[in-house]
């Protein structure tokens, strides 16, 4: 007897299949006699309308009824369920032809209502599910199947194919990737390893540089460049952020700290909606300017639209304080698929900043100029100031200056630069 015969198996109580436990159990016999198992993973959709419209306990044998279809199916294949609304079929290794069939079999089942009678009701319930194909080829351990299984639910939306995401390498690579950069991410937070850059930005009234936006750098201890764009989202997604902004805080004021000539009258920080609802905010920023001997009227503060998801008036109360010592906030990413204007209407924002998206259309038509012209306007009218942001050319600069919009930011001045390259560059420009 092997030593997973013997280990108990576990059944899950109201559909009467195997369970999570037993799952893991199983496939770990696989792993151990290296059979690369076929996996189908079959996630139930719509039963939160399905509880409402016909209540809990009809909802309960809809599952049962499905996962005893799915037990039934094929004697090579047994069926678990190792969450509320998902199941999975665990079958020796087979073709891609042979699974692609068994997966179209199921779907075409589910094509078809369900039958459920309860309390002398009988009810024809449709219901959707999708597929997940896996290959435990590709799995080193039980954690790394169901880190795979978790993985390849959460790009769902992405990765389908007709309601099918096949668990392939090209997904394991982007998993592996991702990875990566959530293990450099932890490194460098509990090594403050990163760096910061900053972007000078012209003002178009004192004709230089008046201020800079800070703007974060990682390299991974390989030496790899991981962009912002792709960390600061997955940072966000599991609350590493927090860690994150601490550091640049701390990292920001000292740099104004240790520099106390800069020529720059500001320096501002990104920073999400949520993390000015941390109660430490307001002490941490003021904590850290007192450290580095700075007036609060030196840092500014950027939001997007996107990261203010609740509570708009404790978040308003927090800018009204901040603003109150002379820090002030900007709206961030202006013109872009998240932005809209309630948050500018509530919030107290000094300058509102146009995405580079918003400024790329000024070269395309001239209803486009025309109308960043008059929505500089109106923001100009209701006392806002404007930077435009992603200016690369010498043409954007100057329509951006027609537009009547107060200061630009782009590689066409400058890329970010490090400190020192900071200090230079603005040694030479002022
Ligand atoms: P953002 O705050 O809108 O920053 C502007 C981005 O545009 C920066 O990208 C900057 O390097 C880039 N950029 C500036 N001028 C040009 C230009 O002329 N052309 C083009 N193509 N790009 C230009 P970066 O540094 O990759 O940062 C991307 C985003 O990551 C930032 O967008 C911001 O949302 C986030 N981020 C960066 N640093 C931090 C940070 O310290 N904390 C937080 N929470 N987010 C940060
Ligand atoms: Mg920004
Ligand atoms: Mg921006």
């Amino acid at each position: 007897m092997d030593k997973y015969a013997s280990a108990n198996k576990t059944y899950d109580p109201l559909t009467q299949i195997k369970d999570r436990t037993s799952f893991v159990i199983d496939s770990q016999k696989y792993v151990a006699q290296g059979v690369h198992a076929h996996i189908i993973l079959v996630q139930l959709s719509q039963l939160l309308r399905i509880n409402r419209k016909y209540g809990i306990l009809v909802c309960d044998k809809l599952i049962f009824h499905i996962a005893q279809y799915l037990q039934a199916l094929d004697s090579g294949y047994e069926a678990y369920r190792i969450a509320n609304s998902r199941l999975v079929l665990l079958g020796p290794e087979c073709s891609l032809e042979q699974a692609n069939a068994r997966i179209a079999q199921i779907r075409e089942r589910f094509e078809t209502p369900w039958t459920v009678s309860h309390d002398h009701h009988t009810y024809a319930i449709s219901t959707k599910a999708y597929f997940i194909h896996l290959f435990m080829e590709l799995c080193d351990n039980e954690n790394d199947l169901m880190d795979k299984m978790n993985h390849a639910i959460s790009v769902f939306p992405s990765k389908e194919k007709d309601g099918i995401v096949f668990f392939d390498q090209e997904i394991n690579a982007d998993m592996r990737h991702l990875k990566y950069i959530m293990e450099e991410l932890r490194y460098a937070i509990d090594h403050k390893t990163f760096h910061m850059y900053y972007q000078p930005i012209y003002d178009c009234h004192e004709k230089k540089f008046t201020s800079a936006e800070s703007l974060i750098r990682l390299n991974g201890r390989d030496g790899t460049f991981i962009s912002p764009g792709e960390f600061i989202p997955m940072a966000e997604d599991t609350g590493l952020i927090d860690g994150i902004s601490w550091i640049v805080l701390e990292k920001v004021c000292h740099f104004l700290g240790s520099h106390p000539d800069l020529p720059l009258k500001t320096v501002s920080i990104n920073m999400t909606g949520q993390q000015i609802l941390d109660p430490s905010f307001i002490k941490r920023v003021k904590d850290s300017l007192e450290k580095n001997h700075l007036d609060g009227s030196r840092l500014r503060i950027e939001i997007t639209e996107r990261t203010i998801i609740e509570d708009f008036a404790e978040v308003k109360k927090v800018m009204e304080y901040l603003s109150g010592i002379g820090i002030h906030f900007y709206l961030d990413d202006f013109g872009t698929g998240y932005s809209n204007l309630s948050s500018m209407f509530s919030l107290p924002f000094e300058v509102i900043k146009f995405d580079q998206s918003l400024m790329r259309t000024i070269n395309d038509t001239s209803k486009a100029l025309k109308t960043i012209g008059l929505l500089a306007d109106i923001m100009h009218e209701n006392e806002y100031y404007i930077v435009a942001e992603g200016i690369e050319t010498e043409v954007q600069a100057k329509t951006a200056n027609e537009c009547r919009l107060d200061r630009i930011q782009g590689y066409y001045f400058s890329k970010p630069l490090p400190e020192d390259k900071l200090v230079e560059f603005l040694k030479e420009n002022s």
